[in-house]
C-alpha cells in the first residue's frame, strides 16, 4: 500500500463504478499536489464481476436470451487504463467502519483475511439486494451464475410457478416467464389458449406496482393475464418450506400454494451491516445529506451514492442525477482539506448541523455545495413480457 491519501469506494455497481470513473478521470488529475500529497482510489467489491440485473428478469428464463458475457462484466477489466500507483481494486466485503479512525474493515474473498483500510474519502455506493440471488448480487457473482443456471434447468419442466412481490422485479419477472412459457394471447383473447404453466403472482397489496398509478397497474394486469400469469391481490407470503422437490408458499390469509419454482421479489435490503447504527435510517439506508449528499454524521469527506443511501427512491436515473452532485462535493472537499492541510485520520467532530459554518468546521468546502434534488416524477417503465409494458 502507498503513503498516498485513500479515496475508499465500497461497491462497484452502476454507483460506486461511476464514482470510481469520474473520480480517476475528472477529479484526481485537478487536485492540488502540494507538499507532495497524492492520492489512491480503492474500490471494494464482494464481487469480481458486475452483474446487469436489470436484465435479470429477461436472462432468467433462458441462457440464449441475453448474452451470457453482457450479463456479468469482469470489474478490474473496466480499470486496465489507470496506472496501479492511483487505482487498485479489490475483491473483498466490506465488514465494519470506524468514523472516528477513519477506517473501514474489509474481509478479503480470497483468503477470508481482514484488513483495515484508512480513508481519506469515502463513498458508500454498496447498494441492496433482493431476496433472492437471481435478481441482484449476494457476494460473489458465481452465486448469481449458478441460480440462473439452476432456473434454467427447472423452468423447462416447471407446471406450477409462484411469483411473490407486485413492484417491478415480481411483474417483469412474471411477464417474462409467463411469455416464455405459455406464449401471448390471441386477437380476441384475454389468455394464452394452451398454457405449459399455471403461474402466480402475488401482488401483496391491492393493485401491482404501488410507484404507479391505478390505471397503470391494471393495464400491467392485463397484459399478465395474456401471457398467463394470474394475478392474486391482497395475500402475502408469509413463510415457506418444501414437500420434497416442491415449495409450499403459505400465505396471511391461510392458504397454502404448491410450486415446482418460487421466486420471491419483495422488495430490497440495503446492505449496510458494516454501517454503525447511528449512521443508518430504521430500514437500514445510509442517512445521507438529501441535498449534498454527504454522510454528515460519518465526519468529513463520508459521501452515499446509489440505492443504499437515504437520499433516494431507488433506480438508475437517481443514480445519474447523484454521481455529479457527490463528485463535484468531493472535489470541494478535497481542495479544501488540501489546502487546509486535513489528514487521514481525522476526528469526527460533525454534529449534523447544515449550517454552512457548522459544516466548514465539520471538514467540508467553504462556500455553495452542489446540490441534489430529487426527481420524485413518475419515471418507471415495467416491461411487462417481450412487447408490452408499462
Ligand atoms: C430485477 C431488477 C430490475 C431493475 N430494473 C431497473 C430498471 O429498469 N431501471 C432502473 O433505473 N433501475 C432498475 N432496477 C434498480 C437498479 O438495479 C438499482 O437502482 C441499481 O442496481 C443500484 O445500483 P447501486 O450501484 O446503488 O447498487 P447495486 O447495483 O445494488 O450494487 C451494489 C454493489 O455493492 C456490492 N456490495 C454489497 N455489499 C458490499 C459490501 N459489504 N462490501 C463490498 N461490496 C459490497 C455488491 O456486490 C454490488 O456490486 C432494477 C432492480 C432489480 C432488482
Amino acid at each position: 500500500m502507498s503513503n498516498a491519501q485513500n479515496i475508499v469506494i465500497l461497491g462497484g455497481s452502476y454507483a460506486g463504478l461511476s464514482v470510481a470513473h469520474y473520480f480517476l478521470k475528472h477529479i484526481l488529475p485537478t487536485l492540488p499536489k502540494n507538499n507532495g500529497a497524492s492520492y489512491h482510489v480503492y474500490l471494494i467489491d464482494s464481487s469480481t464481476h458486475y452483474y446487469w440485473r436489470i436484465a435479470a428478469p429477461r436472462a432468467l428464463v433462458g441462457k440464449d436470451m441475453i448474452q451470457q458475457d453482457k450479463m456479468f462484466l469482469p470489474i478490474a477489466d473496466g480499470f486496465k487504463q489507470y496506472d496501479s500507483s492511483i487505482f487498485t481494486f479489490i475483491q473483498a466485503t466490506a465488514t465494519s467502519m470506524d468514523t472516528n479512525a477513519r477506517t473501514v474493515t474489509i474481509e478479503h474473498a480470497s483468503n477470508s483475511d481482514s484488513q483495515t483500510l484508512p480513508y481519506h474519502a469515502l463513498v458508500i455506493a454498496t447498494g441492496t439486494r433482493t431476496p433472492s440471488p437471481l435478481l441482484s448480487l449476494q457476494g460473489d457473482y458465481k452465486i448469481t451464475q449458478n441460480a440462473l443456471q439452476e432456473m434454467w434447468g427447472k423452468l423447462s419442466s416447471a407446471k406450477t410457478i409462484v411469483i411473490a412481490g407486485g413492484g417491478p422485479a415480481g411483474v417483469e419477472t412474471a411477464g417474462e416467464i409467463g411469455e416464455a412459457l405459455n406464449g401471448v394471447a390471441g386477437f380476441f383473447q384475454s389468455r394464452p389458449a394452451n398454457p405449459k404453466a399455471k403461474i402466480t403472482l402475488l401482488s401483496g397489496s391491492t393493485k401491482l406496482l404501488p410507484m404507479l398509478r391505478p390505471a397503470l397497474a391494471k393495464q400491467a394486469e392485463v397484459y399478465l393475464n395474456r401471457v398467463g400469469v394470474d394475478v392474486v391481490h391482497n395475500a402475502k407470503m408469509q413463510s415457506v418450506d418444501s414437500a420434497g422437490a416442491q415449495t409450499l408458499i403459505h400465505l396471511d390469509n391461510g392458504s397454502t400454494l404448491e410450486a415446482d419454482i418460487y421466486i420471491p421479489a419483495t422488495g430490497v435490503t440495503p446492505n449496510s451491516a458494516f454501517v454503525p447504527a447511528n449512521l443508518k435510517t430504521d430500514k437500514g439506508y445510509v442517512k445521507t445529506n438529501g441535498k449534498t449528499l454527504r454522510v454528515d454524521e460519518a465526519g468529513p469527506r463520508v459521501y452515499a451514492a446509489g440505492d443504499v443511501g437515504s437520499y433516494t427512491r431507488g433506480g438508475v436515473m437517481d443514480i445519474y442525477d447523484a454521481i455529479p452532485v457527490v463528485l463535484t462535493n468531493i472535489k470541494r472537499d478535497l481542495q479544501h482539506a488540501a489546502t487546509a492541510g486535513a489528514s487521514s485520520p481525522s476526528p469526527n467532530n460533525n454534529n449534523n448541523n447544515n449550517n454552512e459554518k457548522q459544516s466548514e468546521l465539520a471538514g467540508n468546502a467553504p462556500g455553495s455545495d452542489r446540490t441534489y434534488k430529487a426527481n420524485l416524477k413518475e419515471t418507471q417503465l415495467v416491461p411487462v413480457g417481450r412487447s408490452k409494458g408499462v
